[in-house]
C-alpha cells in the first residue's frame, strides 16, 4: 500500500466504527484457524493399549494385581514396557505387549513372571485400548499403532504442508481475485471441510481433507492479515496486525476447552468446526478492500466502499476516489519505486536478498528467527498436552500465555525499539530451551512453567518479526523478504511435530533450537549504524566505520546520491580552507590523514578508476599573503616560492607558491567509494530522512553528514550555504593548475575535465546556473590562461558549501522517553570538504567506536 493511502484514513479516521466492524469479524474467524492448527492434540492422541486376544478372559493380571477385565487395569498402566497376562475361558494365559502377544505353552496357574516357552504371535485381532480419557480418537479408530504408527505421526505433518501450500496459492489468489472472495470461499471451506473430516472412512480420507482444510485455514489466516491492514489506518496498525496473533490463541483455548468436554474425536471435531458458523454467515456482508478496488480500476465500487465506511464512521464528507489517485500519483515514494538506487524496472528475485555478504548474513537471521520461532511456538504448543499434569489445562494454558505477548510486543516494540525488543527475547528463549533440558521429567509443574514462559517469549520475538522483517529492507525486495520469511516459518511449523516426538526420545533436541537462537542473538547484537548523507563525507565516514569497526552493520541512507551531490560540483582540490573556530593542529591533521590516504591511491593500480592524481601548478597572489607558509605547505609536495621567470606568466600577480597536490575528479572518487562500500556489505538506500530520530528503531548509532541538508534536519543555525558556480570543460592541453590567492577564480585541471571557478555567494540557496556569472568565471580563467579560449564542451554546474565556523564533529545523545540514541555528526566542511575528508571521517569513525563501546558497556550492566 503506497503512503499515500494515509489519506483515506485521514479523512475516515483510522480505526473507526467500520473498521472495528470489519476488524473484529475478520478476527473473530482467525480462531477456527488456531482451532484446526491445534486440533490435532487430542484428535490424534495414542491412548494406552495393548494387543488384543482371541476369545473371551476370565481373569487379568498385572504385577501383583488382578482384575476380571483389562479395563480395570487402565489406571496401574505406566509404561509401555509393561504387559498384561490374561487367562481366557478355554485356560489359554496369554501375555498382551503392545505390538505382540505370546501364548504360554505350559499354563498351569496364572503368574505374572513366566519362565517357561511362548510363541509369539501379531496383533491379528486388533487392540485394546484404554477409554478412560478418550472414547475414541483417530489411533483408536484405524489403529495406527505399532507398525502403523508413523501415519499417527504423519498427520500433524501433513496438516502444516496444506498450511504451507494453502498460504502461497491462497496468498497469490488474493492479489488475482480480490481479497473478499478468498475469505469468502476459505471460511466457508473451513466450515465444510472441518465437518468432512468428521465423516471420512478411513485414514487416506481423513489426512485428505484435513489437507484441504489446513490449505483454506492458512489462505484465510494469510489474506486475512492483508485484509485488516487494509482497512485500518497507520496509527491503529500495528496493534491490530499483531492481535490477529491473539485471536489465533484463542483459538488454542477453545481447542482445550472442548477436549475436556467431548471425548470421541469425530463429535469433537464437529464441535470444533461450528465455531465457524457465526462467521460464515456475516462473511458475505464484508467489503472489498478499497486498495484492490482502485488497483483493479473499479473506480465505483471503491467509492461506494469508502461511501459506506463514512457513513459507519460519521464522516460527512468522505474523501472522494479521484483524490486518492492523484495522491497515488504524485506519491514521490510510490513514483520512485524502491529504497536504493538500482533500476526501478529491474525485477528482483530471492537472490537479491544475498546480493552481498552483509545482506545475506541479515537475511539467514531473518529466516533463522521466522524458522525458529515458528518451531519453538508449535513445539510448545503441541508437547503442552504430554507434560503430565492435566493436558487440558496445559493446553489452556499455553494458549493464554500468549495474550499478554502481544501487548508487551506491541509497547516495547515502541518504547525501546523492534531490536532492544527482539534481542532480550530471544535470549530468554534460548535460555528456556537449556533449563528444560535439565529439568528432571518428575517435576511437571516446573516444567509446565517453563514450558509457558518459552511460549511467551518466543511469541513476543515471532509477533515482532513479521513488522520488523517489514522495516530492514527497501521497499523493492520487502514483500519478497516477507514472503520468503513466512515461507520459513511455514517450514519451521511443518518441522515441529517431528521435534515433539523426537523430543521424547532426544533430550537434546532443545539445544538445536538453542543454537539456532543464539546464532540470531549474536547477528542481532552487532551493532546497527546509519549514515545519513551520500557525498563525500558521508561515504568516507561510512568506509572508515567498516575499517574500524568491522562488526557493524553499517548502512548509507541518502536522498541523493552521485551525481546529485553537492560534492559531485566540486573541482575536488585538496587545497585547504581555513576553518576559523577549529585549532590549526587539528586541521593540519586532518589535511596530512586525507593526503596521505589519497596519495597512496594516487600510486596504487586503482588510481584511474578512483580519479585520483597528482597535480602540480601555482598558487598566486596580487599582493603578498598574509602568511607566506600556508600550515598545510609541508604536507603537499615541493612546497616553494614561485621564481620570478614562473611569474613572467603572471604578469599582474607579484607574488607566488608553486606545489605539487592531489586531486579527486569527483563523479568517479564517489562511485568509487560507493563501490569500496558495497565490498564490504554496506547496503544504501535511498531515503528522505526527515528527522534523525526516525531511526531510533532500526538502529543503534547514526552519523549525521548530510553537508548544507542538516541545516533543516537538524535546525543548525550556524550553518550557511556558500553557492559556488564552475565551469567543466574540456581543454586537455591545460596541465598546471593556477589558483587566484584569494581562491575566486581557478583553473583545476582533471583527468578528462578542466574545472574553472568560482563564485562564492554565501546565503545563497540557488542551484540555477547564471548566465552573466558563467561569462565572468570564464573572462577570469581566461585572463590567468589564455588558451582556454579554445576549450570545448562546456558544463555549468552549481552547489551549495555547507559552510560553518567549523566543521561540526561531535557526538550528541538524542532522548526520548528514557530511550537514547547517540548521534555522530559530521558536517560543515565548507569549501574544503574534500581537502579534509579522511581526516574528519576517521575522526568521526573513532566517535562511532566510543559510542558503541557505551552501548555495549551499558547493555553488559544491564545484563549483570
Ligand atoms: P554533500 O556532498 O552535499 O552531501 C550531503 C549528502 O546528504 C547528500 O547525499 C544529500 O542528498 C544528503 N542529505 C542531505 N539531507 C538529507 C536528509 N534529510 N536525508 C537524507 N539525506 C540527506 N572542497 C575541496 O576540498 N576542494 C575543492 O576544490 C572544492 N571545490 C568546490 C567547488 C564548488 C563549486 C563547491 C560547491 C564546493 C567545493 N568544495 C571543495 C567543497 C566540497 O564540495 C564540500 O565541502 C563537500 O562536498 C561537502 O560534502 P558533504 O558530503 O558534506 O555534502
Amino acid at each position: 500500500m503506497a503512503l499515500s493511502s494515509e489519506r483515506l484514513f485521514d479523512s475516515l479516521g483510522h480505526f473507526g466504527r467500520f473498521q472495528a466492524c470489519v476488524y473484529f469479524a475478520s478476527v473473530f474467524q482467525a480462531m477456527s484457524c488456531g482451532i484446526h492448527y491445534l486440533a490435532s492434540v487430542f484428535m490424534a492422541v495414542t491412548p494406552n493399549f495393548v494387543c488384543g486376544f482371541p476369545g473371551n478372559v476370565s481373569s487379568v493380571l498385572f504385577h501383583n494385581s488382578s482384575a476380571s477385565s483389562i479395563e480395570d487395569i487402565w489406571t496401574l498402566w505406566t509404561s509401555t514396557e509393561n504387559y498384561v497376562v490374561v487367562q481366557l475361558g478355554n485356560g489359554e494365559i496369554w501375555e498382551l505387549d503392545q505390538c505382540s502377544r505370546s501364548k504360554r505353552e505350559v499354563s498351569l496357574d496364572l503368574a505374572y513372571e513366566y519362565k517357561g516357552n511362548k510363541s509369539v504371535f501379531p496383533c491379528s485381532d486388533g487392540f485394546l485400548y484404554d477409554d478412560t480419557k478418550w472414547k475414541s480418537t483417530v489411533v483408536t479408530q484405524w489403529d495406527l499403532v505399532c507398525d502403523r504408527e508413523w501415519l499417527a505421526k504423519l498427520i500433524q505433518p501433513m496438516f502444516m504442508l496444506g498450511v504451507l501450500i494453502g498460504a502461497v496459492i491462497f496468498g497469490d489468489i488474493a492479489d488475482r481475485l480480490g481479497r473478499q472472495r478468498v475469505i469468502w470461499f476459505t471460511s466457508a471451506g473451513q466450515f465444510v471441510f472441518g465437518i468432512a473430516v468428521a465423516f471420512t472412512f478411513d485414514y487416506y480420507s481423513f489426512v485428505i481433507v484435513r489437507f484441504l482444510l489446513a490449505m483454506v485455514s492458512s489462505g484465510y489466516l494469510v489474506v486475512a492479515f492483508v485484509y485488516v491492514t487494509e482497512f485500518v489506518g497507520i496509527k491503529a496498525r500495528t496493534w491490530a496486525s499483531m492481535h490477529v496473533h491473539a485471536f489465533f490463541a484463542m483459538g488454542i483455548m477453545i481447542v482445550a476447552l472442548v477436549g475436556f468436554l467431548v471425548r470421541t474425536w469425530w463429535v469433537y471435531q464437529i464441535f470444533l468446526s461450528i465455531a465457524t458458523i457465526p462467521f460464515v454467515l456475516c462473511c458475505w456482508m464484508l467489503p472489498e478492500t478499497p486498495f484492490w478496488l482502485l488497483s483493479e480500476e473499479r473506480y465505483e465500487d471503491a467509492q461506494k466502499v469508502i461511501d459506506t465506511m463514512a457513513r459507519w464512521n460519521k464522516v460527512s464528507t468522505p474523501c472522494k476516489v479521484s483524490e486518492l489517485c492523484s495522491v497515488q500519483q504524485d506519491d514521490p515514494a510510490s513514483s520512485r519505486m524502491g529504497d536504493d538506487d538500482t533500476s526501478s524496472a529491474k525485477k528482483h528475485n530471492i537472490l537479491d536478498l544475498f546480493c552481498n555478504w552483509q545482506i545475506a548474513r541479515r537475511t539467514i537471521t531473518v529466516w533463522l528467527i521466522w524458522f525458529t520461532g515458528s518451531l519453538g511456538y508449535y513445539v510448545f504448543s503441541l508437547s503442552s498436552v504430554s507434560l503430565g499434569g492435566n493436558e487440558y489445562l496445559n493446553l489452556f494454558l499455553i494458549g493464554a500465555v500468549e495474550l499478554p505477548c502481544y501487548i508487551i510486543a506491541c509497547v516495547a516494540m515502541d518504547k525501546l525499539g523492534r531490536r532492544n525488543t527482539l534481542i532480550p527475547f530471544l535470549i530468554l528463549s534460548a535460555l528456556i530451551c537449556v533449563l528444560i533440558m535439565f529439568i528432571p521429567q518428575d517435576f511437571n509443574i516446573l516444567i509446565i512453567l517453563a514450558n509457558m514462559a518459552g511460549k511467551f517469549s518466543i511469541g513476543v520475538a515471532f509477533g515482532l518479526i513479521y513488522l520488523y522483517t517489514a522495516e530492514l529492507y527497501p521497499t523493492i525486495v520487502r514483500s519478497l523478504a516477507v514472503g520468503s520469511g513466512s515461507m520459513m516459518c511455514r517450514v519451521g511449523s511443518v518441522v515441529a511435530p517431528f521435534c515433539v516426538y523426537l523430543r521424547s526420545v532426544w533430550i537434546f533436541m532443545p539445544l538445536v533450537g538453542t543454537c539456532l537462537l543464539w546464532l540470531c542473538i549474536l547477528e542481532m547484537a552487532s551493532p546497527k549504524v546509519a549514515v545519513v548523507g551520500a557525498g563525500v563525507i558521508g561515504l568516507s565516514t561510512a568506509l572508515c566505520i567498516t575499517e574500524t569497526c568491522p562488526s557493524c552493520s553499517v548502512t548509507v541512507l541518502s536522498d541523493q546520491f552521485s551525481p546529485n551531490t553537492t560534492s559531485d560540483v566540486a573541482a575536488g582540490m585538496l587545497i585547504p580552507h581555513t576553518y576559523p573556530d577549529t585549532p590549526i593542529h587539528r586541521q593540519k591533521q586532518w589535511f596530512k590523514e586525507t593526503f596521505t590516504y589519497l596519495f597512496a591511491i594516487s600510486n596504487s593500480a586503482e588510481a584511474s578508476e578512483a580519479g585520483i592524481h597528482l597535480v602540480s601548478g601555482w598558487q598566486i597572489f596580487k599582493s603578498t599573503p598574509k602568511e607566506e607558509l600556508p600550515f598545510w605547505s609541508d604536507i603537499v609536495l615541493g612546497f616553494r616560492p614561485m621564481s620570478e621567470t614562473e611569474l613572467q606568466k603572471f604578469p599582474q600577480h607579484r607574488f607566488g607558491q608553486a606545489f605539487t597536490t592531489l586531486k579527486c575528479d569527483c563523479p568517479p572518487y564517489l562511485l568509487w567509494l560507493e563501490k569500496r562500500l558495497k565490498a564490504t556489505g554496506t547496503q544504501m538506500y535511498t531515503r528522505k530522512v526527515a528527522d534523525l530520530w526516525e531511526l531510533h528503531s532500526e538502529y543503534d548509532i547514526v552519523v549525521n553528514c548530510t553537508g548544507i541538508g542538516a541545516q533543516q534536519l537538524v535546525g543548525d543555525k550556524q550553518l550557511f550555504p556558500v553557492r559556488g558556480q564552475v565551469l567543466k570543460v574540456y581543454a586537455p592541453w591545460v596541465k598546471q593548475f593556477i589558483r587566484d590567492g584569494d581562491g575566486l577564480t581557478y583553473i583545476y585541471p582533471g583527468i578528462h575535465k578542466v574545472t574553472l571557478g568560482g563564485t562564492r555567494e554565501k546565503g545563497i540557496w540557488s542551484l540555477s546556473p547564471d548566465a552573466y556569472t558563467t561569462r565572468d568565471i570564464f573572462d577570469r580563467c581566461c585572463s590567468l590562461e589564455p588558451s582556454l579560449q579554445a576549450a570545448q564542451d562546456i558544463k555549468v554546474k552549481v552547489g551549495l558549501r555547507p559552510s560553518r565556523q567549523c566543521v561540526r564533529l561531535q557526538t550528541e545523545v538524542l532522548s526520548q522517553g528514557g530511550v537514547k540514541l547517540p548521534v555522530v555528526h559530521n558536517y560543515g566542511h565548507g569549501a574544503g570538504g574534500f581537502s579534509v575528508h579522511r581526516g574528519t571521517a576517521k575522526e568521526a569513525a573513532h566517535l562511532v567506536e566510543v559510542c558503541i563501546s557505551a552501548l555495549q558497556g551499558s547493555s553488559s550492566r544491564a545484563k549483570l
